[in-house]
């Protein structure tokens, strides 16, 4: 199979594109009225990572330390649709009993994520819509299953897929998708349940996922805005980030909305924490 690698694409030039659309206002009274749309959550490990020197993502910490890291996809299930966000390591790994190694990375994929689905009674050609936080390997493996879904990314990253800078060469099929390209935070579902929220740096458009669920509370999906507790306590950025400027200013941004909102971050390579998190086929609501 194809090497899979953690390799950042490269920056583009940006186009940014200014998509706004002006949602109607309401009274604070009318906005106390509505109810939380009930979705629901599924969370899959799509893949176990055992980084060989930790302080590739903390520089200068915990030089040499190995770390075993999750790798974590999740299908949100809203009235009007499904959103997959991520999708893991390549389901072809899981072929390979002794997993892909490389200098940096051991990498397994203990289940496929398509038997993951199948168990929930999920068809990938029947999600609605796909967003992926970045590019990397680890995220993007089984994009090509979600033959239907429009895809939603930030503009810097959708142009990464076909201008060849990209070194994954999965995702050339989304081509025929359907796509929205954004230049900021997208309302996915127009309910405020679901919303992309933009965070370059770690890639040029990098993005983490809010939702507002009814039992569990406001969550945040990291995507790779950290990649473990120590990294977040540390604002550690890798040094393969594309830009160290905007990840900080990423963590202040995101971090002000979590505060917010007061919100929980799910951070999606943190093994420790990803073990408190109902797994599928448990739901999440
Ligand atoms: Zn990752």
């Amino acid at each position: 199979m194809n090497k899979i690698n953690f390799k950042p694409i490269l920056a583009l030039a940006t186009a940014i594109i200014i998509s706004s659309c002006g949602g109607a206002k309401t009274s604070n009274t009318e906005t106390a009225q509505v109810e939380k749309t009930a979705i629901q959550v599924y969370a899959f490990n799509v893949g176990d990572i055992l980084v060989k020197d930790i302080s590739l993502f903390n520089p200068g910490v915990d030089v040499g330390q190995s770390m075993q890291f999750s790798n974590t996809a999740y299908l949100i299930r809203h009235p009007k649709g499904d959103l997959i966000w991520d999708t893991g390591l390549p389901d072809g790994l899981n072929q390979m009993a002794d997993g892909s190694d490389s200098e940096s990375f051991l990498m397994k994929m203990p289940v496929t994520l398509a038997s993951q689905l199948e168990a929930i009674g999920v068809a990938p050609s029947e999600v609605e819509f796909l967003a992926v936080s970045h590019l990397h390997g680890d995220h993007i493996g089984n994009v090509n299953m979600f033959t239907n879904a429009t895809v939603i990314l930030q503009k810097e990253e959708y142009d990464a897929l076909f201008n060849g800078e990209t070194p994954v060469a999965e995702v050339a099929d989304l081509k025929s998708n359907p796509s929205v390209q954004l230049a900021g935070d997208h309302d996915v579902f127009g309910d405020g349940s679901v919303v992309i929220k933009r965070a370059p740096g770690h890639t040029p458009g990098h993005q983490v996922l809010f939702l507002d669920l009814v039992e569990t509370g406001p969550v945040v999906l990291s995507g790779d805005l950290y990649h473990f507790a120590k990294n977040r306590e540390f604002r550690g950025v890798p040094a393969f980030n594309t830009s160290k400027e905007a990840s900080l200013a990423s963590m202040d941004s995101i971090e002000a909305f979590i505060k917010e909102k007061n919100a929980t971050l799910w951070i999606q390579h943190d093994f420790k924490q990803q073990e408190t998190i109902p797994h599928a086929p448990e739901v999440i609501k």
